[in-house]
């Protein structure tokens, strides 16, 4: 009877110790989640998560591989990355897929994990072959009943995910997941589109004024000369009077994609009301300048813009000015910048006078206060 007390205790016992085991188990897998998505929480852009989910996460849960797909429909993903010059082609483990319908294909309707044995039809999207595992989780992300895409984890054990476990902490993770990814593309998508004019694809006048003073400071510390173009398109009114609203709407597109075509690519080019752009030429003089201008004026003189077989005859005038850095700066960066636009407007505003269709250069700016030359040491 003793005897039967004892070995029942010992039984006892070493369940007790089972499930305290298996407690601390559960306490420290759940304080790696946390501390995972305590780290996904504080990252501030796409390219940032990424990062941490292909190469944190597999060292958190120690995973032999991993992948993240993302539904990328329109290709705004590879842009954004592109963009901000990461390397996304050659990530291993990222996978941008175009294909809604292949993707819900291979997750099923129901949005939830699976866990277990390496399928082909369902694993060999996320995992190459020569990194197949044996055992994986295939984590569905999803946010408002949409499929954004999954997080695929895999192992060389067969038995590390199989299909009755529980799912508790993953399933928490890619809600976390999903959400951080949600996120920073609708961060991503907003941080591009305040700064684009909608309706010709080049950027807006906010960006300029942004971006303007920076142009200016890197002006002033490379010791190279700054020109700021202002363009109008002549008697635009008339287009829109003759042609309609989406005519001009169209003729507007044109001009500023001929415009674009012929600055390089670090040039600044935005729309800064109606029928005006405005560019910044970085380290372009005078005389350059006026060339560059000239290449404008006549590239829209020669649009081919067709309207019901009529040809529709479009025309720029231009004003130049030209920042050149000096040692004694006695003018903020807002005040040179004002003066900047300022002499350029003025410039284009005598080539509207002297007949439109043309380029008048509207002089230097110097990074000086207006002094008579006398007080100029
Ligand atoms: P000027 O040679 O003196 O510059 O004459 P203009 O007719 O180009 O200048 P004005 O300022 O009289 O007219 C500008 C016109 O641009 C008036 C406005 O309806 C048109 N406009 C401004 N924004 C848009 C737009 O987004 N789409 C279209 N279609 N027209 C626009
Ligand atoms: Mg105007
Ligand atoms: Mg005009």
């Amino acid at each position: 009877m003793e005897e039967d007390l004892t070995t029942d205790l010992l039984v006892l016992q070493s369940h007790l110790d089972g499930m305290l085991e298996r407690v601390q188990h559960n306490s420290l897998a759940l304080r790696r989640f946390q501390v995972f998505e305590m780290g996904l929480l504080r990252l501030n852009s796409l390219a940032e998560m990424i990062e941490h989910i292909l190469n944190d996460a597999k060292a958190f849960f120690d995973l032999d591989v991993i992948s993240f797909c993302l539904l990328d429909e329109k290709g705004d993903i590879a842009k954004y990355l592109e963009e901000d010059g990461y390397d996304y082609r050659n990530t291993e483990g990222l996978i941008l897929l175009q294909d809604k319908g292949k993707l819900q294909g291979i997750l099923g309707a129901s949005g939830r994990p699976f866990l277990g044995r390496y399928q082909p039809d369902n694993c060999s999207v996320f995992f190459s072959e020569s990194q197949k595992p044996a055992s994986v989780a295939i984590l569905p992300l999803t946010r408002r009943g949409n499929y954004m895409g999954s997080l695929n984890l895999g192992s060389y054990k067969t038995d590390r995910f199989i299909i009755d476990m529980a799912t508790d902490f993953v399933e928490h993770m890619v809600s976390v997941v999903s959400i951080c990814l949600e996120n920073n593309l609708n961060f991503e998508t907003m941080r591009r589109t305040s700064l684009v004019d909608t309706l010709t694809g080049v950027n807006n006048r906010r960006f300029l004024e942004q971006r303007i003073g920076e142009e200016l400071d890197r002006s002033q510390r490379n010791d190279q000369p700054l020109t700021c173009l202002f363009l109008d398109i002549d008697y635009f009114k008339k287009v829109n009077d003759t042609y309609g609203h989406q005519v001009g709407d169209q003729v507007l597109m044109a001009v500023a994609g001929a415009i674009k075509k012929q600055l390089r690519s670090n040039d600044v080019l935005a729309r800064y009301g109606g029928e005006e752009f405005v560019a910044l030429l970085t380290n372009i003089g005078e005389d350059m300048a006026c060339a560059i201008a000239e290449r404008i004026r006549i590239s829209i003189k020669e649009l081919p813009i067709q309207f019901n077989d009529e040809g529709i005859a479009v025309t720029i005038s231009i004003g130049s000015a030209t920042y050149l850095p000096g040692r004694r700066v006695q003018m903020s960066s807002a005040e040179i910048a004002a003066k900047l636009i300022q002499n350029a407007d003025a410039a284009l505003y005598q080539a509207k006078n002297n007949g439109r269709n043309r380029v008048e250069i509207g002089g230097m700016v110097l990074a000086v206060k207006d002094l008579p030359d006398s007080k100029i040491a």
